[in-house]
């Protein structure tokens, strides 16, 4: 998000809405990452398995997608799934429409199936690569998306590596300068992200870091940060990773983006991860980062997040009028208003 976004932001909040929203558009995936949390059974919680819900296509997705977009205004969109490549037709028809709109779209996908080359050409697109550490490690890991396959189907674009760090890569001398090397050098790669695995409360799983891991690869990457200048890592994002937000109330971005599964109805709650995740080891970059623009004080004074939860009580309040207006005028309940936690 660019800084003229931020204050967009800041009055979508005041005024009572999410600013952000983050859609599954489908239940579907060919991949079977281990540690993927859209999967877990956790995710959705009452709502179900990911899988078991029903999957718009064609026209109805697109029409769906829209009807979000147009019910909650948002400045920024993520395209998240399931695989958001299985449904590249409707994506053909949504990006431009989206773009046409002035909204900010990034797109998550493991790339497992070329994209097409005239998204390049659409502005305000960002096309996120998902590639989970050296080659070995991410081709064992997420076949069949596999770093020849990435190279592929990504040439001609100019996209953004998103590498999510788990104990395995941690654990591995030099890892991080040779996944910097290897995805530096790429003429189709613009930029390059890193974010920490994220656990549920009480997760054992693999891939999560211990701490000593955890605070030794921010060491390592704030060191790589000269090095490698596709590498976009702000220090307030890796200081906000040392000092993640308490809880789901206390994190800006999880308040602030309003996530909705594959059946384009229901929320995940209480962020993107669903379920239960475990805030004090959360690795997030837009929580990180959000959490650091909080902790900014203006004028050397007055923290940001103090103007933001007076924005929030004054967009709850506008929120509450405008649901009474709606209901009263239309006899319709307020379900589609954003009520802050
Ligand atoms: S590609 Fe993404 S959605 Fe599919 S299994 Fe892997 S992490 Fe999960
Ligand atoms: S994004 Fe991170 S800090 Fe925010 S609610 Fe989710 S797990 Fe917690």
């Amino acid at each position: 998000m660019e800084k003229k976004d931020v204050f967009r932001a800041w009055g979508r909040i005041a005024s009572g809405y999410r600013p952000m929203l983050s859609v599954e558009i489908t239940r579907e995936c060919p991949l079977r990452c281990p540690g993927c949390y859209a999967y877990e059974p956790e995710h959705l919680g009452q709502i179900g398995p990911l899988r078991t819900l029903a999957d718009y296509k064609g026209q109805s997705l697109v029409d769906g997608v829209l009807a979000l977009v147009d019910r909650y205004r948002p400045i920024h969109l993520s395209i998240v799934g399931g695989e958001p490549l299985v449904r590249f037709r409707e994506l053909d028809e949504l990006l431009p429409r989206l773009s046409q709109m002035g909204i900010n779209v990034q797109l998550v996908t493991s790339a497992v199936r070329p994209i097409p080359m005239h998204w390049g050409a659409i502005k305000n697109l960002q096309i996120v690569v998902s590639i989970d550490g050296l080659q070995p490690d991410h081709d064992r890991r997420r076949a069949p998306a596999t770093y020849e396959r990435i190279l592929q189907n990504i040439q001609g674009h100019s996209i953004t590596v998103h590498c999510t760090v788990t104990h395995q890569m941690a654990a591995r001398a030099n890892s991080f300068a040779e996944f910097l090397s290897f995805w530096s050098t790429q003429p189709d790669v613009r930029k390059i992200w890193f974010s920490l695995f994220t656990p549920q409360v009480g997760d054992a799983a693999e891939e999560v870091l211990s701490p000593q891991e955890r605070s030794a690869t921010l060491d390592e990457l704030r060191r790589l940060r000269t090095a490698f200048t596709k590498l976009d890592l702000p220090i307030p994002v890796l200081e906000g990773y040392r000092r993640p937000p308490a809880s789901p109330a206390e994190c800006i971005f999880a308040c602030t983006t309003l996530s909705i599964t594959a059946n384009l109805r229901s929320r995940i709650t209480p962020c993107q991860f669903g379920g239960n995740p475990d805030c004090t080891q959360c690795g997030c970059m837009a929580s990180a980062g959000l959490k650091a623009v909080g902790e900014h004080k203006l004028l050397g004074l007055l923290p940001l997040k103090s103007l933001y939860k007076a924005s929030v009580r004054v967009g709850k309040t506008i929120s509450a009028v405008r649901g009474r207006l709606e209901a009263d005028s239309t006899e319709r309940s307020s379900e589609g208003l954003i009520s802050f936690r």
